[in-house]
Parts: structure tokens; C-alpha cells; sequence
């Protein structure tokens, strides 16, 4: 297992870190949901850096696995987005230019390197989520197009997206994983209805749920083989799960929070000395170097040519419990003045916010009981 940097990735560290000190620093901060999106967006494009996963041939950077965690730690702990094109970027795109035809890559991939296209992902539906192979939405054939009828529900970014990569069924098989077929929809086409689903922090922010009735899709717009969709799905799924130990983004949490509790009146003294505090804080923090370790166990292990598998469930399950318990320390530290939701002066409102919708980090991109599961079987070898 390899720890420490060779002189090359210690450069390229240097140049990552100089690159985004030109771009954003401590004093003139990133800011989610502002014009930096745009100005980030724009910068990583220009540097050729946007699509930093994908192959060189369609507009990757080619770095090696190394290289992307030095990216992916060194962009969280800056606080700013490893990658801008949302779920086209980093979940449709491996699967168009490993499975889908020239054509649809050349259709497809330039919107989604430069962030002109958005996508949704419509896999779930009301009785599909942890055994999503129990999916009903239905795609029949009709001549040169397929006619879906269905509900998805859970899909992110719906409202906003101009397409949904989808997983329907086109024919019932005895082996329920068959007969599932992997499609682009236009979110524009007759038919598409999106609603909202109002989330546990009183707001629209990202859910929705889109039904279909009647919709037409061109066959064109079916990636690879009918019938083959689960597959490209569940390749998919991997890549949706490799990003989610969230440890870089957890150490700078981590840091803010002994900065905030240094700064915490608690009784004669600051919170950060009280001893009941002071053991949380070390507990979580503990876990997270455990979590690194794992992390880089793994990167090691896929640096030498080996796929992550079912590892990556645990670094969800665990990333995802450390991620919730820091926003808990926050809200602790916070005290009285986490509970009016409202204010903005004193930066707790982001905090509450996080809170609240860290719950659902423990649900999305499969749940941890169906994480655990996996550990059991994969890892554990348990029957
Ligand atoms: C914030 C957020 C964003 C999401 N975005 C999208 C999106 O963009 N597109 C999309 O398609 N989906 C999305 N989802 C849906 C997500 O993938 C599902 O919520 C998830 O797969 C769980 O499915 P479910 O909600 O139907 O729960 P269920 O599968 O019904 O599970 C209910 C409970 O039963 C437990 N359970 C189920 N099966 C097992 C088992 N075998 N062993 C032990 N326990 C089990 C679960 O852990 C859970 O606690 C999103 C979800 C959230 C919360």
C-alpha cells in the first residue's frame, strides 16, 4: 500500500493547488448556487480539466487514479466542486462512451462537457428503490419508437433537466434483471410531468417525481442492446458509489468545526475544552482517519488495476455516517441558535440546511442496510 506522493504527483499537487488559488482562495470564497458555478465551470473548461474522469479521445484529461484523488481531495478541501455537468458528467457519460454508439457520443458528450445540457437519472419509482429491479415503468415498442408509460420518483434535478437517462422494461423475463432496457429521454417530449417533492428542510430543492404517459422516444435514443439495460445500469451504479466517502469534504468540515467550537462560549470557558465535547470530536475524528485509510487502501488497490467493487459500499456506508455526525457536532455547537431556520448573518442557516439534508446521503445512491448487506456477502463472505 502506497502512502506518500512520488516527486510527479507532488508537482501535480503544486499545480492543482496554484490553479485553484487563481481561481478562488479563503478570503474571496466559492459560493454554491451563485455566478461561481458559471466562473468554475468556465475555468475548468478552458484548463481542460472539466471532464476529468473520461478518456483522452473524448475530451478526458487521461489522469491516472492518483492524479483524480489528488484533484477530487484538493478541490474539497478548497471547499469547491470536483466537477460542474452534474449527473450527466460523472454517471452518463462513462456509460455512452463505453456501451452507446459514435453517434450518440458525438450527440450527447459535448452538452454535457460544457455544461450546456443537463440530466436527471430516472431510476427509482414508488415500489422500485433498494430492489429496483421490481421496476414497472414500461417501454413498448412501436415501429421506430418506444411508447413509456410509468412513474419515476426521486429524481434529482428533474425541474431543471433537459434530458433523463431512464431504465424501463421492454419485455417481462423470468430473471427479472432481463428485459430491461436503457433509455434518453427528452424531458421536453409530450407526456413528461414533473412534480415537486417538498423535502424535510421545507423546501423544493432538488426531488421530484416525473410521470409518463404515453411518451414517445425515438429507438435511436436507446443505448446499447434492448434488454441489456440493467447491466450498463449497474456499471453505472459503481461509479455513483466511488464518489461518496466524501473524506476530503469531511476533514474540511472537521477543521470549521474546531475552529467554531473554539470560538463557543461554554460555561466559564469554550466548548472546544469541555471534556464530553472534546470526546466527540476526537471520535469523529478517529473515524474519519480510519474512513482515509480505507480510501486510500482502495485507491492503492485500483491503482494497480484492481475495480473497487463491493468496497465502495464501505466507504458509502462509513463516509456517510461521518459526514452525519459532524453536521450533528455542528448543530450541537450551534446550540439555541440552530433552531430559527431562517437566519443567514451567522452562517448557521448552512449548517441546519446541511443537517437536514445530510439524512438523505444515508438513503441516496442505495441505502446503508443495502450497504451493510452487500459488506456481509462481498466482503465478509457470510452466507
Ligand atoms: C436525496 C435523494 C436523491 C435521490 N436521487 C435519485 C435520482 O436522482 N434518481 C433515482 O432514480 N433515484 C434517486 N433517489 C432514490 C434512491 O436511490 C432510493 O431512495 C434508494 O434506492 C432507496 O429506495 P426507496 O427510497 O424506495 O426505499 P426502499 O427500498 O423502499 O427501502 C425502505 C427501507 O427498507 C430498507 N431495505 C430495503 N431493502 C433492504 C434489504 N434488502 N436489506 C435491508 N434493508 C432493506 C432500506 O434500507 C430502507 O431503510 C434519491 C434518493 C434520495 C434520498
Amino acid at each position: 500500500m502506497k502512502l506518500a506522493f512520488d516527486t510527479v504527483e507532488c508537482a501535480f499537487q503544486d499545480e492543482v493547488r496554484n490553479f485553484i488559488a487563481l481561481q478562488f482562495s479563503p478570503e474571496r470564497p466559492f459560493r454554491a448556487g451563485t455566478v461561481d458555478e458559471k466562473r468554475w465551470a468556465r475555468a475548468l473548461l478552458e484548463q481542460g480539466w472539466a471532464a476529468y474522469q473520461w478518456p483522452v479521445q473524448f475530451g478526458g484529461t487521461g489522469w491516472s487514479v492518483t492524479q483524480k484523488y489528488i484533484w477530487e481531495r484538493e478541490t474539497a478541501l478548497a471547499g469547491l466542486p470536483a466537477r460542474m455537468g452534474g449527473l450527466g458528467m460523472f454517471m452518463l457519460a462513462p456509460v455512452l462512451y463505453t456501451y452507446g454508439s459514435a453517434e450518440q457520443c458525438q450527440r450527447f458528450l459535448p452538452g454535457i462537457l460544457d455544461n450546456s445540457i443537463g440530466w436527471c437519472q430516472g431510476y427509482s419509482e414508488p415500489e422500485a428503490g433498494s430492489d429496483l429491479a421490481a421496476l414497472r415503468t414500461r417501454a413498448e415498442r412501436v415501429g421506430d419508437h418506444y411508447v413509456i408509460n410509468g412513474i419515476k420518483t426521486w429524481t434529482s434535478y428533474a425541474h431543471t433537466a433537459d434530458w433523463m437517462f431512464c431504465i424501463a422494461r421492454t419485455e417481462d423475463c423470468a430473471r427479472r434483471q432481463d428485459g430491461i432496457t436503457f433509455l434518453l429521454i427528452d424531458m421536453r417530449s409530450p407526456g413528461v410531468r414533473v412534480q415537486p417533492i417538498i423535502t424535510l428542510d421545507g423546501r423544493h430543492s432538488t426531488l421530484n417525481t416525473v410521470s409518463f404517459d404515453n411518451v414517445r422516444v425515438p429507438v435511436d435514443q436507446r443505448v446499447g442492446e434492448e434488454g441489456q439495460g440493467w447491466r450498463y445500469a449497474k456499471g453505472l451504479l459503481t461509479h455513483e458509489r466511488s464518489g461518496l466517502a466524501f473524506v476530503a469534504d469531511s476533514t474540511r468540515r472537521l477543521r470549521r468545526l474546531r475552529t467554531t467550537a473554539a470560538g463557543t462560549r461554554s460555561g466559564a470557558g469554550w466548548l472546544i475544552e469541555d471534556p464530553l465535547f472534546a470526546a466527540k470530536l476526537a471520535e469523529v475524528e478517529i473515524d474519519l482517519m480510519a474512513l482515509e485509510i480505507t480510501e486510500l487502501r482502495t485507491l492503492a488497490e485500483t491503482a494497480a488495476g484492481h475495480a473497487p467493487g463491493a468496497q465502495s459500499s464501505i466507504l458509502k456506508l462509513h463516509g456517510t455516517l461521518v459526514l452525519q455526525r459532524l453536521t450533528e457536532l455542528f448543530i450541537e455547537c450551534a446550540g439555541l441558535h440552530a433552531l430559527p431556520y431562517s437566519f443567514d448573518d451567522t452562517g448557521l442557516r448552512e449548517e441546519m440546511s446541511t443537517y437536514l439534508i445530510g439524512r438523505a446521503a444515508s438513503i441516496a445512491g442505495g441505502t446503508n442496510e443495502v450497504q451493510r448487506d452487500i459488506i456481509a456477502k462481498h466482503v465478509l463472505g457470510l452466507p
